[in-house]
């Protein structure tokens, strides 16, 4: 029985082969979604503690259930003697979200580092030879980004493949480009968006595992989810076709439904051949429907989500 109480908190934790999906999502009330394996945490929510050991975080946009913990991590990192995390956010929310960082410095009287990385939709941002996050524009309220993190390899063009090692060097001596640049999203963030041309990217379409929003599920909802530029199951399974992603975990799904309905509203719209490979991060094994959950908290409100 799910311990009904305010003090315990549980957090999801889904593992696909190399790389795993740590987090929480409720509409409206926290997101924060990490992949510990690539040291990145997808927006920071409230700031859970496992979030601490993310050093590069990727924040979408700058409603509060996704990035009120900011402020809150990086105090703790430094407290911790922990370096300060890189931020990526959106270039619009460079300018207020270190004014909020100065202000926390005053109020705090810590002289908390911070680095902010501001991005644009297509910017990439380096962190390794061999892996890198790139960055689109999302279809939500004021400036919105997805994440993508990249895995980045080198291959041997196929027209070479079988020559002798001492031959590739002289090739290579000459000046010629003997590889190729393989990239492979390994897990795409959406953030909180609408439906649009960001799922014809192919960061997104191609991405192994693909973490997408899906706040609404009910016939009475879709106003809701134009209103807020969610998406509401009904957008959801016009795109599903096109994705080609191995694993689809599902997040941001509101109380107002509940995790148990709305898979079974999905799976009634989609077949259980498809639902094999879509996950509800929220899906913990003892979660109850809508009624029970509702109890649990406060009213769902109609405020930017
Ligand atoms: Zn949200
Ligand atoms: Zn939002």
């Amino acid at each position: 029985m799910l311990e009904k109480s305010f003090l315990v908190q549980r957090f999801a934790k889904l593992s696909f082969g190399q790389n795993s999906v740590i987090g929480y999502s409720v509409a409206g009330e926290e997101t924060v979604c990490q992949v510990p394996e690539l040291n990145v945490c997808f927006d920071i929510g409230r700031s859970p503690h496992f979030a601490l050991t993310s050093d590069i975080i990727c924040l979408t946009h700058g409603h509060m259930d996704h990035l009120a913990g900011i402020a809150y991590y990086l105090s703790q990192r430094y407290f911790q003697g922990m370096k300060a995390g890189t931020i990526l956010l959106p270039r619009e929310l460079l300018r207020p979200v270190e004014d909020m960082l100065m202000c926390w410095r005053g109020i705090e009287r810590q002289n908390t580092p911070f680095e902010l990385k501001p991005m644009s939709p297509g910017q990439t941002y380096p962190v390794r030879r061999d892996f890198a996050i790139r960055c689109f524009a999302t279809h939500h309220a004021g400036p919105s980004l997805g994440y993508s993190l990249i895995s980045i390899r080198e291959k041997l063009k196929p027209e070479l493949l079988g020559k002798p090692g001492p031959e590739l060097v002289e090739l290579r001596k000459q000046g010629m480009e003997i590889q190729y640049r393989v990239e492979v999203p390994l897990v795409t963030f959406m953030g909180d968006t609408s439906a649009g041309t960001v799922f014809d990217d192919p960061d997104v379409v191609n991405a192994e595992i693909l973490i997408t929003e899906c706040t609404f599920f009910e016939p009475l909802h879709r106003g809701k989810a134009k209103a807020g530029r969610h998406l509401h199951v009904d957008q959801f399974v016009e795109i599903l076709p096109k994705l080609k992603c191995e694993n689809i975990v599902i997040s941001h799904v509101t109380r107002r439904s509940g995790i148990q309905r709305a898979r079974s509203i999905l799976r009634r719209r989609v077949g259980d051949e498809a639902m094999k490979r879509i996950h509800f991060l929220m899906d913990f094994d003892d979660s109850v429907d809508a009624g029970e959950v509702e109890d649990a908290g406060p009213t769902s409100s109609d405020t930017a989500e």
